[in-house]
């Protein structure tokens, strides 16, 4: 059952503009069946290959077989320091970003699940033109494919919360992971999420070693829904409870994210609070400074209240590490380069509001 949460998913838009039958949502087992009609054959891991120029065997199968090879269109793309934002275009007019970042043992791609997100965080430049519709498989594992081959590490931090779509999400997890195909190592792979409950509890059931990370951003209640208002009916006790659970199951560490944002959540209650809800589990805290974005009126928080407030998590022994998002230069929060150029518009639509504007 596909977890709903809190508004539609643009369903009358996906009907009206159906998916075409995408190479990149096919499981192995569905290739199988696909390749064993009559025609040119070839093996499951051609699907991914990574060139632009795709070789000859590869499209006359898709051809004999009436499917898509990609679907993505890079629109436009932006580089800063060690980062490269991607603009794709979608089938059916929207766009989602991905970035690559490129660090000394490899690439890391950061992917976007959603056209858009439902949850409306303060702080976040996707949430802000609210939620267009899921992205299928396919068009997750292409994002993976199209950035390139030196990719060793995803996560899952674009656009969209990934529970939020959580078949598609898993079963992308399933593709890129397959060992026939791009065999990619799940302990790569890092699920970014405001923690859903439900899926949580879910995702605790999956055989997948995944890397989990919860955007916590908050020490009470009252904090995280004014921080996350899409989150609004989410304990955050349960959150916290859940993705522990989910680290005992698997023996792994949860990571905790909390953006420090001074006059909101940077006291030292809070410090002592977060100090407190972390205590005996397997987890650690990623503070975070704030990621400025056109638009939205938070501030950045100092290094001297940034230091006390870690100070306090390092004297209780909560493993802790501070961190800077990357690539401020080309606006590499989440959603920054799709919310400047189309706030949710689809492309082709851009022109005309441009002319009306
Ligand atoms: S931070 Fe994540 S959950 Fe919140 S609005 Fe942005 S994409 Fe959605």
């Amino acid at each position: 059952m596909p977890i709903q949460e809190p508004s539609p998913l643009g369903a009358e838009r996906q009907k009206a503009l159906p998916a075409p039958t995408l190479a990149l949502n096919l499981m192995a087992d569905e290739f199988d069946a696909l390749n064993a009609s009559s025609g040119p054959q070839i093996a499951y891991r051609d699907l991914f290959c990574p060139h632009m120029d795709l070789p000859r065997a590869l499209r006359n199968w898709s051809e004999a077989r009436g499917v898509q090879l990609r679907s993505l269109r890079k629109i436009t793309h932006e580089r800063g320091g060690r980062s490269q934002k991607v603009l794709f275009g979608l089938h059916d007019g929207y766009a989602v970003e991905s970035v690559l970042i490129r660090r000394h043992d490899g690439h890391t791609a950061c992917i976007s699940s959603q056209v858009g997100c439902a949850f409306a965080c303060q702080f976040c430049a996707s949430g802000q033109a609210g939620l267009k519709r899921n992205l299928s498989a396919g068009e997750i594992v292409e994002q993976v494919v199209q950035l390139g081959p030196k990719v060793n590490r995803i996560v899952f931090m674009g656009i969209g919360e990934p529970l939020n779509n959580y078949e598609q999400v898993m079963k992308a997890i399933r593709i890129l992971r397959d060992r026939r195909g791009m065999n990619f190592p799940t302990t790569g792979i890092t699920l970014s999420t405001i923690g859903i409950p439900k899926a949580l509890a879910q995702l605790r059931e999956e055989h997948l070693a995944i890397n989990l990370t919860i955007s916590l951003h908050a020490t009470t209640q009252e904090v995280r829904d004014r921080l996350i208002p899409g989150s609004r009916k989410h304990d955050i006790n349960e959150v916290i409870a859940r993705a522990s659970s989910w680290a005992e199951r698997h023996n792994r560490i949860v990571t905790f994210v909390y953006l420090v944002l001074p006059g909101i959540n940077d006291t030292l209650a809070d410090a002592k609070r977060l100090a407190g809800l972390m205590n005996k589990r397997r987890a650690r805290v990623n503070l975070m400074r704030w990621n400025p974005v056109d638009g939205i009126a938070l501030d950045r928080t100092g290094d001297r209240s940034l230091g006390l407030f870690r100070e306090v998590l390092d004297r209780a022994g909560v493993p802790v590490v501070v961190r800077d998002t990357q690539g401020r230069d080309i606006s590499a929060a989440c959603g920054q380069l799709w919310l400047r150029d189309l706030r949710g518009i689809p492309v082709e639509k851009r022109g005309a509001t441009k002319k009306a504007a």
